[in-house]
Formats: structure tokens, C-alpha cells, sequence
């Protein structure tokens, strides 16, 4: 059966290339009729981040990826926090000593220091000089007894190690590296053990991840040697680059997946979109299409993953999120998306259905560029959810006395319809466009914002009147 695993570390939020490493596999596992597991792999206690573990789960939830096993679903090869199965990798661990692929190591870490430094000194890349890998077995089982602190270590053959990539292809790898450590002095084990432990204990088919794990792989082949275990197959998925010659990294603040969401606001199917924006692994790709998730699997192919560079295109985002928005569903995805996004900070009466409906409908039809729900929040449509709340605006260019009439005057609704606002303005003796900038911030307390009359057919003029006089007040 078709099982695949998205294994995060949680040290911080979803990277884009977490989301997109998560996305091929969910992809894989629903075409195959298979299992999505996510294992979290949290074995590293110095970069642990507590709150990571639930913003990747509320990632990978945010855009419809959602794990059949995992450590909230459970499921029958749990539990899935590696932090949780340590017995395991110590009982992998000593299966290894055991058969003479492994030692422990009682080398002190001042020690190493000073291998280190003689290595760069010399100008060559440190290795460990396996001075503990003469130790008589006996003398190490009773020192290890005795509580002498330890790590244990693999003794990393150094013949190149050759084995085919699904992706890149047939891979040979020169070994010439220490022998890489398995368990800490701590007893947690490293990624290289946990990793390969419980690809195998999860019965794990597939392995897809990201690019930089291929340099890795060929070591994983020689513990699986060691261990008389079949690998599984391994599909690495292309970098993603920033520009065509900068890689996208973790200080690139749109190098996480809930930037896309939470500051730029675009619906998540958008930023999916933006991740398959190659083709890769899709058969009859058309780049102008917005894929949903069933039409993803529909055409996912995982023979046609390619190995070029997925380039992010913020042109390409804009548009996907301007047709998502488009084709996005009213009730189950706008309505709760903009409330997600303005509950906190806005009137309740501007947030009902029958209301955040009309300003979809508005922007669906009178505002072919919009895509970004920021621009509710925080950007050039704010003022839709805003209520004008007093006159202080307006009162830095008219005078209070100035200004009194005028507001009386347009709360006449007659005013708002053929060139009432022509009549008002000459009568005051202000220019139009003057006075319809003070129309303008009376009813959406800014400066900028459509023309006046579609600020008018959206709120009909009964509203229109009711704005004014708040700012009577
Ligand atoms: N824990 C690794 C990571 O953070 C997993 C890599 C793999 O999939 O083997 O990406």
C-alpha cells in the first residue's frame, strides 16, 4: 500500500517548501488510494519552538491538507511525535552494536574541539579520527555501564554509495565524513536514526521531500544496508527559487506559508496553485488554469515530477488569487475567510452575511483586480468595514461654521440623485471636486476610494443620509 509521510521539525512556522513538500504528498497518497501521515520530528530539543507543532497543523488544515494519521488523528503506527519514541531508537541503536555496525563514542567534546580546530588549522574538513572504534567491546559495554557519558556512532564505511532517485535519477554519492553520530550523550537519537527507524516502522512507501535531503539519502542507504532493511523510494522535489539565481530561504518573510494568508491575504487554493505554477507532476498542465484540490489529483501524475527550479512568480500570485477570489465559494469559503480576517477589530453589524455578501458582490463585479483580502483589512477597500465615526477629518480643511450647512444640506435625499451635488457645491461657492471629497470622507472617512457614484449605488442613499449624519454630531 501506498503510505507516505510529511515529517516537520516544528523550530518555527510552515515554510513554503514544508507546504509544498506536504502538497505532493497528500497528492501522491490521494491518487494511490493511500495514507497521508504526518510525523513530527522533534528530536532536536535545543530547536524546539512549543507553539510550531499546532501553526504547521493549522497550515497544512488551512489549505485543505489534512493528515489521515498524525498526532491528533492517531491512527495504528503512533504515536507520531519522534519525541514520544525513543525506546525505539535506542533498541535500532543497540540492534546496530550489536551486529558491529555501530560503537559508542566516549570521546569528550573538548576533544573533538581540538580535532576541529587541528583539522581547519591545517586547512582540511574535520573528521572524527575514530579513535573509540579500537575500543575493546567488553571495556565499552562496561564503561557504557558504568555511566560514562557516550554517544553512539555508525561506522560509516567510506565507499561511494550509488541508488536511483524517482526524480533525479540514478545518484552516486562519495562518502568522506565522519562516522555520523545515531544517539546523543542525552539519548535522543539524531534525524539520520529517527528518520530512517521510523520510515521503516510506519511501513512508509514513498519518501517525498525537498531537494536538500538528497544529499543525505546516501548515507540513509547504508543504515538501511546495515539494518537488512528495504528502502523505500524516493522522489526529491526541486528548489524553489526566489530569482532565478536566489534560492528562497527562511529569512524571506513570503518563505512561509501563512504569509500568504494572514498578510497578503489570498485564499489558500491560490497559493497551491502558485506551488504546482511549474506543472510539475501534472499531466496536461495549463498554467492559466486555477486548480482546485480534487483537480489536482485528477492530474497528478508523480512520473511527470521534473526536476527544474519552481520559480516564484509574484505576477502569477496575483493573478491566481484574483481567480480565486473570483470562483471562490461564498458560504463556505469567502464569508468565513473575511470574518476570520476582520472579526476582532470591526462592528458586528458589518460583518453579517447579508452585508459582507453585498461587498463580494461589489467587488466581484465592479473590481476585476481584486485578489487580496488585505485590502479589507488594511488596504484600499478598509472602508467597508469601517463606520465614519466624526467630522475631525473634514474639520483640517473647513471650518466648523463652514461646515455645519453643508452637512444639513446633504442629508436631503433628493441631493443624491442627477446634479444635486453640482447645486450644493455652486451655492457654497466650492469647487466640485472639492466638495465631493468632503461627500467622499463623510461617508467612508477617507480621502481615497471609488467614485462617489458607486459609493452611492452601494449603500443606497438612505444609508448615505444616515452616514452624514454621524458626522453631524
Ligand atoms: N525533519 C526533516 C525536515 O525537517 C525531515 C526530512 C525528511 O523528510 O526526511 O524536513
Amino acid at each position: 500500500p501506498v503510505r507516505v509521510r510529511f515529517a516537520p521539525s516544528p523550530t518555527g512556522n510552515l515554510h513554503l517548501g514544508g507546504l509544498r513538500t506536504a502538497l505532493y504528498n497528500y497528492l501522491f497518497a490521494k491518487k494511490h488510494g493511500g495514507t497521508f501521515i504526518l510525523r513530527i520530528e522533534d528530536t532536536d530539543q535545543n530547536r524546539l519552538v512549543p507553539e510550531a507543532r499546532n501553526s504547521i497543523y493549522e497550515a497544512l488544515y488551512a489549505h485543505g491538507l489534512k493528515p489521515d494519521e498524525g498526532p491528533r488523528e492517531g491512527g495504528d503506527f503512533g504515536p507520531y511525535e519522534q519525541s514520544k519514541r525513543r525506546d525505539l531508537y535506542s533498541e535500532a541503536a543497540s540492534q546496530l552494536l550489536e551486529s558491529g555496525h555501530a560503537y559508542r563514542c566516549f570521546c569528550s567534546s573538548d576533544r573533538l574541539e581540538l580535532l576541529r580546530k587541528d583539522a581547519s588549522r591545517r586547512g582540511q574538513v574535520p573528521k572524527y579520527d575514530r579513535r573509540c572504534l579500537g575500543l575493546d567491546p567488553s571495556t565499552s559495554k562496561a564503561m557504557a555501564s558504568d555511566g560514562v557519558a557516550h554517544v553512539i556512532r555508525f561506522k560509516l564505511d567510506q565507499q561511494d554509495v550509488s541508488f536511483k532517485d524517482a526524480v533525479f535519477g540514478d545518484q552516486t554519492q562519495t562518502i568522506d565524513e565522519s562516522d555520523m553520530i545515531l544517539l546523543k550523550s542525552d539519548g535522543f537519537p539524531t534525524y539520520h536514526l529517527a528518520n530512517i527507524v521510523d520510515d521503516h516502522a510506519m511501513n512508509i512507501s514513498h519518501v517525498i521531500r525537498g531537494l536538500e535531503w538528497l544529499s543525505s539519502t546516501g548515507k540513509h542507504q547504508k543504515l538501511y544496508k546495515a539494518f537488512a532493511w528495504k528502502e523505500p523510494t524516493f522522489l526529491h522535489l526541486p528548489l524553489i527559487m526566489k530569482t532565478n539565481e536566489k534560492k528562497l530561504s527562511k529569512r524571506d518573510k513570503d518563505g512561509y506559508a501563512n504569509w500568504y494568508i494572514d498578510v497578503l491575504g489570498v485564499l489558500p487554493i491560490a497559493t497551491l496553485n502558485l506551488l504546482i505554477r511549474n506543472g510539475s507532476g501534472f499531466k496536461d498542465f495549463k498554467p492559466e488554469n486555477l486548480y482546485s484540490i480534487e483537480e489536482m489529483i485528477e492530474n497528478f501524475d508523480a512520473s511527470l515530477i521534473g526536476r527544474r527550479n519552481l520559480l516564484l512568480d509574484p505576477h502569477v500570485l496575483d493573478k491566481y488569487s484574483r481567480q480565486a477570489f473570483q470562483q471562490a465559494d461564498f458560504e463556505t469559503v469567502l464569508y468565513p475567510e473575511i470574518v476570520k480576517r476582520l472579526g476582532k477589530n470591526t462592528n458586528p453589524e458589518l460583518l453579517t452575511k447579508e452585508y459582507v455578501g453585498k461587498v463580494v458582490n461589489f467587488l466581484k463585479q465592479n473590481e476585476e483586480g481584486f485578489g487580496f483580502l488585505s485590502d479589507l483589512s488594511t488596504g484600499k477597500f478598509r472602508w467597508f468595514f469601517t463606520l465614519p465615526t466624526s467630522a475631525d477629518q473634514i474639520l483640517t480643511s473647513f471650518s466648523a461654521n463652514d461646515l455645519a450647512p453643508i452637512l444639513a444640506s446633504l442629508k436631503d435625499p433628493e441631493i443624491w440623485h442627477n446634479d444635486g451635488f453640482k447645486r450644493l457645491a455652486e451655492k457654497f461657492g466650492l469647487q466640485l471636486s472639492r466638495f465631493l471629497g468632503l461627500v467622499r470622507i463623510s461617508l467612508i472617512d477617507s480621502k481615497q476610494g471609488p467614485p462617489i457614484s458607486e459609493l452611492v449605488q452601494f449603500f443606497g442613499v438612505e444609508e448615505c443620509v444616515k452616514r452624514i449624519s454621524v458626522m453631524e454630531r
